[in-house]
């Protein structure tokens, strides 16, 4: 089956479902691949206070369905699929979905990223009860708490740094003993004396009953076991952005990101925008990924504008 539209969005989290109420009040009547986890990152936690406008806070599932009805109540058409491939060396751009074939005069992709998990078995279960991948979420919550941090790369070090704002305790936990990290966070952390280290150290198990209450490590050298008591674990060991359907399409950073022009949301290919995490490796919140998605829809409508004389099929 083939359907054209003006415009078709890629990824559904707020980046997408942002630029999906722009386009539809804009009357660009959106087409939205919202994937089979449709809603991104924020389905994944639990309450989010910063998310402006919110002042008791909101629980992440909660957000994103109000995002979503917003955009449907102007128009915005989902279509609950992934997207299998896209075509975006040939106007219009193409978008396969299933048996679909979408062929679309700009699209915007909002795709997002995933935090890396360390994948053990009740890592999902404690998520958003003590084990967190974002410090500046859920680091209020942490007041008075020992806390651990995973990782040796700058997020990790930014992250232990910003909970001892918080925490009583932050261990550093990292698989190494040298840290990734850049030499001045390094000397920073190593100054705070609110900051452990556990060198040569792998987490290999998360308890609690309904909270995190401790972790297991175990020495990467020795292989001594122990266990340390921590009521929240922040895992901060890398992101991966949801680009692997782009590749050979759009220009990527060496880390997968799509490369975005300066102040702008426009990819290497015209007519084509990205927003949220896929092209953010900074800011990674919810509302600066709501932000892009309406320089999104605002950089598609500009276009899809400066275009409307060019023939669909040229
Ligand atoms: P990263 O630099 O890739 O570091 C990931 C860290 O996690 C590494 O120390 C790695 O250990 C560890 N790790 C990876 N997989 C692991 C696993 N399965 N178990 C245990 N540990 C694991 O990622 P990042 O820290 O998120 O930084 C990403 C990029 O953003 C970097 O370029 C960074 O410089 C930049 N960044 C900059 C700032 C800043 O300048 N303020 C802040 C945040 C991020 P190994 O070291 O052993 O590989």
């Amino acid at each position: 089956m083939l359907e054209h539209h003006e415009l078709v969005i890629v990824g559904s989290g707020p980046a997408g479902l942002t630029a999906a109420v722009y386009t539809a009040r804009a009357n660009l009547e959106p087409v939205m691949v919202e994937g089979l986890a449709a809603g991104g990152q924020l389905m994944l936690t639990t309450e989010v206070e910063n998310y402006p406008g919110f002042i008791e806070g909101i629980m992440g599932p909660d957000l994103m369905m109000r995002f979503r009805e917003q955009a449907l109540r102007f128009g915005t058409r989902c279509i609950t699929a992934d997207a299998d491939s896209v075509d975006f060396s040939a106007r219009p751009f193409r978008i396969r979905v299933s048996d679909l074939e979408l062929t679309a005069d700009a699209v915007i992709i909002s795709t997002g990223a995933t935090a890396r998990m360390l994948g053990l078995a009740n890592e999902s279960r404690l998520l958003g009860h003590g084990v967190s991948t974002c410090a500046t979420c859920d680091g209020f919550f942490f007041r008075d708490h020992d806390i651990a941090v995973i990782g040796g790369g700058d997020s990790a070090i930014e992250e232990a740094i910003f909970l001892t704002k918080f925490a009583r305790k932050v261990t550093i936990i990292h698989r190494r003993d040298e840290l990734r990290a850049s030499k001045i966070m390094q000397d920073r952390a190593l100054a705070n004396a609110k900051i452990d280290f556990r060198w040569n150290s792998e987490v290999i198990d998360a308890f609690g009953e309904g909270k995190l209450s401790s972790i297991r490590l175990r020495d990467t050298v020795a292989g001594e076991e122990s266990d340390l008591a921590v009521t929240g674990m922040f895992v901060a060991i890398g992101h991966d952005p949801a680009t692997a359907l782009f590749a050979g399409q759009l220009d990527l950073d060496p880390d997968g990101y799509i490369v975005t022009a300066p102040d702008s949301t426009r990819t290497s290919v015209e007519g084509v925008f990205a927003c949220g995490d896929v092209q953010d490796r900074t800011y990674r919140q919810a509302v600066t990924a709501a932000g892009s998605g309406c320089m999104a829809a605002i950089d598609a409508e500009r276009y899809l504008e400066a275009t409307k004389h060019v023939p669909a099929h040229s």
